[in-house]
């Protein structure tokens, strides 16, 4: 991809941003004016509940054919937007907002977002601060279960409480999936078997790049084990790496058991044929495709980062008391000026021929 067309994707992350921005300053308006809110507020739901109605109980009323694909899109995507919210009181808001540095934030956000997910303790991925990321101050290293932090935040305040809600977002779909009827057993063996071959890398590289320096046991507990390991990589024995590796393959096993049973017992099964298990047979396929070092596009068009912006999106509204309501008139109106954008119509077709070839 040209610097260019970076360029042209930031402008488009800015026009949201915009729109952002612009519904900010119309929500602060509004709450001085209450009738004109209350009146917008009345259409959206109108719409809302129509769609609601008529899509559910008769799927093919009129109603519904006249809605174009896009516009039906729109209002799915607000509808699991909504469950996505926290739903936070005006006093925890107000708590909220009043702290002080990013870094306490950051900390308080956690808490109370694993708390009203209802996370099971044993599986609540810990918030880790790493450093030199620039990519992201926040992500959630999947195959380790952690969530991670830029030591150093760049991130604004009044983004930093919707961004760790996206983070979660990422925990929550590995744990639908691994309660999926159907799915779990294929999603744990997937996961166990991402996650030996991604330690072992990580283990391998570490060793290759200090050189095969042998480690001092009374520095690090882990000593004898990782200079069997150097031992093994030095000697090109990949028979007696994967030997030394079992226990840690073990425990890795283990956690995705953990994971699947606990997430499992605590939320329940979710029943094969259903909706939101067809959705997650979606995620799973893409969560396959994600790449480490993928570029922007398939960054844009991974569903498993659609699902968890979707969530950000909501909890960002929420945090900075936006009204929810604009989001479908935002979302039509973005999509307008999207799609006479040429550069956005050629962004496009990469991204259908890149889902047709990875399919
Ligand atoms: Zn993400």
């Amino acid at each position: 991809m040209s610097n260019l067309d970076r360029v042209k994707i930031n402008c488009i992350i800015k026009a949201k941003n915009f729109f952002r921005s612009f519904s900010l300053k119309k929500g602060k308006e509004k709450r001085k004016k209450k009738k004109g809110k209350e009146k917008m507020k009345i259409n959206n739901i109108n719409i809302y509940n129509n769609y609601n109605k008529t899509f559910q109980a008769n799927p093919a009323s009129q109603a519904v054919k006249n809605l174009s694909e896009r516009d039906k899109n729109i209002i799915k995507k607000y509808m699991t937007g909504l469950s996505y919210r926290l739903k936070m009181t005006g006093e925890e808001l107000n708590y909220f907002h009043h702290i002080r540095t990013r870094k306490r934030l950051e900390k308080e956000a956690y808490q109370y977002i694993a708390k009203k997910l209802d996370i099971p303790k044993e599986i609540l991925p810990p918030l880790v601060q790493v450093t030199g990321d620039n990519r992201a101050d926040y992500s959630y290293a999947y195959l380790d279960n952690v969530i991670q932090a830029n030591s150093k935040l760049q991130t604004p305040k009044n983004e930093i409480f919707s961004s760790m809600r996206h983070e979660f977002q990422h925990f929550m779909q590995i744990c639908n999936m691994l309660r999926t009827e159907g799915l779990a057993d294929e999603v744990q063996t997937y996961l166990t078997s991402a996650s030996i071959n991604d330690r072992k890398e990580f283990i391998a590289n570490l060793i290759k790049s200090s050189n095969y320096k042998m480690l001092n046991p009374e520095e690090s507990p882990n000593a004898a084990w990782l200079n069997s390991l150097c031992d093994a990589l030095q000697n090109q024995d990949a028979g007696a790496f994967d030997e030394r590796f079992k226990p840690m393959e073990e425990s890795i096993k283990q956690m995705w058991l953990q994971m699947k049973e606990a997430s499992t017992k605590h939320w329940g099964v979710i029943k094969q044929n259903s909706g939101e298990a067809r959705n997650n047979r979606v995620l799973f396929e893409d969560l396959k495709k994600y790449k480490q070092n993928g570029d922007i596009i398939d960054w844009a068009i991974n569903k498993v980062e659609k699902d968890a912006s979707l969530a950000e999106d909501f909890t960002y509204n929420e945090y900075n008391q936006i009204n929810q309501g604009c989001y479908i008139r935002n979302e039509k109106r973005i999509r307008d000026a999207l799609e006479k954008d040429k550069f956005f119509q050629n962004l496009q077709k990469i991204a259908r021929e890149r889902q047709k070839s990875n399919t």
